[in-house]
């Protein structure tokens, strides 16, 4: 996958970069842009392949993670917070949309097919970025993108007036060795980068911020910590000596490496005296991927790729001052999806466009409601898929029957409850039926090595 971007690179650079900027001067931007005075600012940062518990507040006792355990501490922590997918570029599709990626056939990641070349977010699938810009708003990614290559599908195409980052699904840390880095891209343009990936995107986020301190601001922070290759360097690889699992060592190393770039966000955020009308979330798109590093997901079964909970359910941390009491633990049923029909809600922007499938969480987070008790989130990959109602989880693996967890009681899912319960089994899997009818049949990619393993695994 890695090699197709250069070509497709090489497209972008064809095509004007006017998009982004064009819209900034219609009529009902300029509107936006008087109205936005009041409007917070959004940091949403996503790491990539996180570990469940692989941070301090989620209780990690091996990495110090003093900077995303703030966000937890001066804001809310969900506890039943779900990615839309566990794959990343599903995940982040709909994060960024607020809908299942599956209406547009966004079910797997793109592979390095030819029948892969219409892989990228569909014009008619709004982001949150341009949902923002279109009330004023001035947005930048910072980081992973994989949402697309061909360059209408590229980030400064989908509302983002800057980006600094990469296209596909991994990137090296740095050069080292005979292995180059690899370019980054600013706007559509490659460059070179000195810095090791994770400390460019913190000074490029930090200049964001900085840049934006009179204007309402959307900053999109994804990182590819703590994606595979890990190259943790050395400085904090030695100060992670007290591990001593060498391959958890580097992995910890990566999730520091993370940590100090948030908090070099945070601390820009203190300085521009922002921090108390910016909204600030952070996620993992999907599972730790135990499989190829040494991840934790603490209790929950199962790995990125699955759709067990280990695959879907994510740290989510979300810190709004004035309105989300500090310390708060909220166990309401949430996803990512909710992201975007929070986010919009809050800045005031018309609801156009396409519906979200996601939720506005402010009521939530604001204590005023406990949220559904029957929350209901649906996923599918190929041939297995998945459904959580109130506590109720069926997951069906690629062969035999579904099985029924109650992740009340049971988060680790190891009591298959089926036979015993043939009736919410039945009412389930219609459910689940009835939304799987709705979506599309997958438009690129295919179902490999994940979610074929079994709950022991
Ligand atoms: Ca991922």
């Amino acid at each position: 996958m890695h090699r197709l971007i250069p070509a497709v690179l090489s497209i972008a650079f064809a095509l004007p970069h006017a998009t982004a900027r064009s819209q900034r001067s219609t009529p009902a931007n300029r509107t936006g842009l008087s109205q936005a005075i009041s409007r917070p600012n959004i940091v949403l940062i996503t790491a990539d392949d996180l570990g469940y518990a692989d941070v301090g507040v989620q209780g990690a006792k091996d990495i110090p993670t003093p900077n995303i355990d703030r966000i937890a501490r001066e804001g809310a922590r969900f506890t039943n917070a779900y990615a839309a997918s566990p794959l990343c570029s599903p995940s982040r599709a709909g994060l960024l949309t607020g809908r299942y990626p599956q209406r547009w056939g966004h079910e797997f990641n793109p592979g390095p097919t030819k029948s892969d070349s219409a892989f990228g977010l569909p014009s008619t699938e709004p982001t949150l970025a341009e949902r923002l810009k279109a009330v004023g708003y001035t947005t930048g990614l910072v980081g992973k993108w994989h949402l697309g290559y061909r360059a209408q599908t590229t980030p400064t195409y989908r509302g983002f007036d800057e980006f600094y980052g990469f296209l596909g699904a991994t990137h090296r840390y740095r050069s080292d060795g005979d292995q180059r880095m690899g370019p980054m891209v600013r706007g559509t343009k490659l460059v070179s980068e000195s810095l090791d990936i994770t400390d460019a995107f913190a000074r490029e986020a930090v200049s964001f911020v900085k840049a934006n301190a009179t204007k309402p601001f959307f900053l999109y922070l994804a990182f590819n910590a703590v994606h595979v290759p890990l190259m943790p360097d050395a400085p904090r690889l030695g100060r992670m000596s007290s591990i001593k699992d060498p391959e958890r060592r580097r992995y910890a190393a990566t999730v520091v490496a993370m940590d100090e770039a948030i908090g070099a966000v945070l601390s820009v955020l203190d300085k521009e005296r922002l921090t108390g009308r910016t909204i600030v979330l952070f996620a993992s798109d999907n599972g730790g991927a135990a499989l190829s590093t040494k991840s934790s997901n603490g209790a929950l079964s199962g790995v990125k790729g699955q759709l067990l909970e280990g695959g879907v359910r994510v740290p989510f941390l979300v810190r709004w001052p004035g309105t989300v009491k500090p310390g708060t633990a909220v166990q309401a049923t949430v996803s990512a999806l909710d992201v975007a029909p929070t986010v919009t809600a809050l800045a005031g922007v018309p609801a156009v466009g396409p519906s979200f499938d996601g939720v506005d969480l402010a009521p939530v987070v604001r204590g005023s409601s406990a949220g559904s008790p029957e929350r209901t989130l649906y996923w599918r990959v190929g041939t297995t898929w998945a459904i959580r109602k109130g506590s109720w989880k069926l997951i069906k693996f690629n062969d035999g029957s579904p099985r029924l967890y109650d992740l009340s009681t049971d988060v680790a899912e190891r009591h298959d409850l089926a036979a015993k319960r043939r009736d919410v089994v039945a009412a389930l899997r219609k459910e689940w039926e009835r939304w799987s009818s709705r979506m599309q049949p997958p438009k690129w990619g295919k179902e490999g090595w994940m979610g074929v393993l079994t709950p022991e695994t």
